[in-house]
Parts: structure tokens; sequence; C-alpha cells
């Protein structure tokens, strides 16, 4: 059954006013997508397609609205999903999964740039993101930077621009300066689509997303449980999932995935408990290696994973006040700030002892100079608290996978498991 038949029949089921109005913006309800292939959600989430074949994405354009991409967790996501009606922005957060080659974006960056921004660098001119409608990224790192410019200049769509993240987050000074790249955003955006958000708008995204963080931190705990329900792979792909669909009908499917998941037994046999922390990490290869020992995920602190969801929006505040101070001043902050290194510990200690782990997995892709130094710090003192560390370097590609696995089972064998 296709989708818009599923719209139709909805729209026919119900004549009130109130329920065909939201069918008639571009937030679809998930029941009528997932219902049409009869997958669980455990399944839709842990399969859903990533890019432009993603029904959500393709609906969500087909039905009128904008798609931005984004890279960096301090692009605030409630700001361009506010934005006002009729054409909403669906905000994805731009990965790489299943790229084979960098050729294209070799030309215009260097070798010794992050392979995760020229694969998502390949990615952009080779027409795999020209479903966009806008890039937002930032100042994140130099590699980052650089992605933004051959962003602009050879992939050219229709809107891009860069949110210029101060390096330190002490003093008004630093709060101010966000706060005013967030109007700037705002206003860009507004000057080329003639809208801007409303208070309200802004308020509804804001619960939105404070609802979304509740349930990825109920999903974390059924990962961190004595017998975990699900595998760190799983977890990684669900949230993957949940950075490109409209939250609404991701909250939707995974309150659902959350029933499915506590309905399991669990995990009882893993040979042993580990977090992983570092990197930018969208692919779950890495994971799957780890987990190919017998070992089970059960945790991370990664700005893609756990760090992501920390931290709700004050909703008894101005809703742009309160965005932009959960964004910019939350903890654990990324390693690109000088300051806020304590915070960064104690949050990743808090995390391996309340998950009870046996290790811990830092893993750093070639010259990312915000892990190189964060990783070596976070695992010296780590092991302080008796919790024995792996530090790996690796590429995004994935092409060295025999030996990070042997790694990791050298590691296991060292820590008597
Ligand atoms: S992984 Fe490191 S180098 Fe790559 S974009 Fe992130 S912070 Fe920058």
């Amino acid at each position: 059954m296709c989708v818009k038949k599923a719209l139709r029949m909805l729209e026919d089921e119900d004549e009130s006013g109130a329920h065909s109005e939201s069918l008639k913006g571009p937030a679809m309800s998930a029941t009528s997508i997932s219902s049409a292939e009869r997958l669980s959600a455990v399944e839709e989430l842990t399969t859903l397609p990533l890019r432009g074949e993603n029904p959500y994405i393709r609906d969500w354009k087909e039905s009128g609205g904008r798609v931005f991409g984004y890279t960096c967790s301090y692009v605030p996501e409630e700001i361009l999903y506010a934005e006002g009606q009729p054409s909403r922005i669906l905000p994805i957060r731009l990965g790489a999964q299943g790229t084979t080659t960098t050729d294209d974006a070799d030309i215009h960056m260097h070798k010794f740039l992050c392979s995760y921004c020229r694969c998502v660098m390949q990615l952009a001119l080779t027409g795999e993101y020209d479903f966009l409608d806008g890039v937002v990224l930032t100042n994140g790192c130099e590699h980052m930077r650089r992605t933004f410019e051959i962003w602009r200049d050879q992939v050219e769509p229709p809107f891009v621009t860069m949110l210029s993240v101060p390096h330190r987050r002490d003093g008004d000074n630093h709060f101010q300066w966000y706060r005013d790249e967030i109007t700037k955003l705002t206003d860009e955006i507004g000057k080329k689509y003639g809208y801007l958000p409303s208070k309200e708008s802004l308020r509804s995204a804001v619960r939105t997303y404070n609802r979304y963080r509740e349930l990825m931190l109920e999903l974390y705990g059924l990962r961190s449980i004595e017998h975990p329900k699900l595998t760190g792979s799983e977890a990684m792909k669900i949230t993957q999932a949940g950075y490109c669909m409209p939250k609404e009908a991701f909250n939707e499917r995974l309150a659902t995935a959350i029933q499915e998941l506590n309905e399991r037994p669990g995990i009882t046999d893993a040979r042993a408990r580990l977090m992983v922390g570092g990197s930018y990490i969208d692919d779950p290869w890495f994971i799957d290696i780890i987990e190919s020992t017998g070992a089970v995920v059960v945790t991370d602190v990664l700005c893609t994973g756990r760090k992501y969801i920390e931290g709700m929006v004050d909703e008894t505040l101005e809703p742009v006040e309160a965005i932009a101070r959960r964004y910019f001043q939350r903890d654990p902050s990324c390693p690109r700030m000088v300051d806020g290194y304590p915070e960064r510990i104690a949050f990743t200690k808090r995390l391996a002892q309340e998950a009870k782990v046996d290790g811990v997995v830092f893993e750093r892709i070639t010259f990312c100079d915000s892990h190189t130094v964060e990783n070596l710090m976070e695992s010296e003192d780590v092991e302080e608290l008796g919790i024995p560390t792996l530090n790996l370097e690796r590429e995004y590609l994935g092409g060295d996978k025999g030996r990070l696995k042997t790694r990791v089972q050298a590691f296991l064998e060292k820590i008597g498991k």
C-alpha cells in the first residue's frame, strides 16, 4: 500500500478538522508508513534508509516540506524545525554511511583531512545529498570548516551557512556570540524563505525535542541494565534513524520500540560490557567489530550518541534563549571547547560506573585534532578508577577492520575477559 493511499484513507476515516489539518503539513504520522510494510518498530528503526530513499524524507518533501542537513551537535535543531508553517524544515544529521571511496572529495580536500569530512563531501559532490534544500555547518574543527567552504563553492546548495561557535563557554560575551549566531541563522532563513518562527512553534518544537531526549534516555537505560535489551549496534542504528525522521514520528516509533525491547529476555551471555568514546561515529561497523568479539557496547560518550541527548531545554524560559543556553552551555561539551574538561571527564566516569563497564574503548579518526588529545587525557583519568581503556585510531571508511578486531580481542584477553 503506498503512503499517499494511506494518507487518503486516514483523511476519509476522520473528517474532524483538527486531525485532517495535521495531515496537511509535512508532519506525517509514523503509523501510516510502517503499517504499510508491517515492520515492527525495532525492525523499522534499525533498517531505515538514511538519505534520499528514506520514506519519511521523501514524504516530507512531497508534502511541501524542506530538508536541511547539519553535522555538528551545536546546531540547534529546534530553531530549524520550528520554522513557520506550511513548509516546515526537517533537520537531518549528515552521515556518510556506505561511502566506498573519496576520489571526488580528494580533488578538493587534502588526505590529511578527517575521513568523515571527506566522505560526507564525497556524497555531496556525487549527488547523494541533492535532495537537501539547505546545509548548516559549523566551525566545529578546521576539517569541518574546510568542508563548509567546498560545499558552498562546489556543490552550491539552495541555502548554505556556517554557524560560528566560540571555543570558550565562560563569560556572557561568548554566550551572546552564540545567541547572535542563532539570530543570524534565523534571519538568513527568513530572508531566503520569507518566514520566521513563531514563539508557539518554537515552544512546540522544544516540547517535541525534550520528549525525544526523554525517550532516548529510556532507550539508553535498556542498554546499560544487567541484561541489556539491545546491542550497541542496534542502539546506534535506532539513534541514526532518529537523526533523519520528523521527531514526532520518531518519538512515536521509539516509544513502540521501547515496549518491544522490554519484552525481550535480555542479553545474558555478554563476554564483556564496554563503553565507546571519541570521534564522530554514525556508521555501526565499528561497534559491530567490537561486538563480533562477544562483548556488548552498553553505553557511549559520543556526540552522535549519549552526549547529544544530555540536557533538556528549559520550557519556562523564552524559547530562543532557552534553546541557546541548552546547546551552548550543556555538559558535557565537545572537546573543541578549551574549557569544560572537568565536566566532560566527570560525565565519562559517571556513565562508565553507572553502566558497570569492564572497559572503555576510545576511538579517534586519523587527524581528528579534538579527540587526539581528549581521548588520551580521558583514558588516563578513567584508568584511575580502575577501569581499563583501549585507544584505537581508525579511518571513517573502515578499511582496517581486521587490525581493529585483533586489538579489541587482545584488550579483552588482557582484562581477563
Ligand atoms: S571527527 Fe574530529 S576531525 Fe572529524 S569533524 Fe569531528 S571533530 Fe572534526
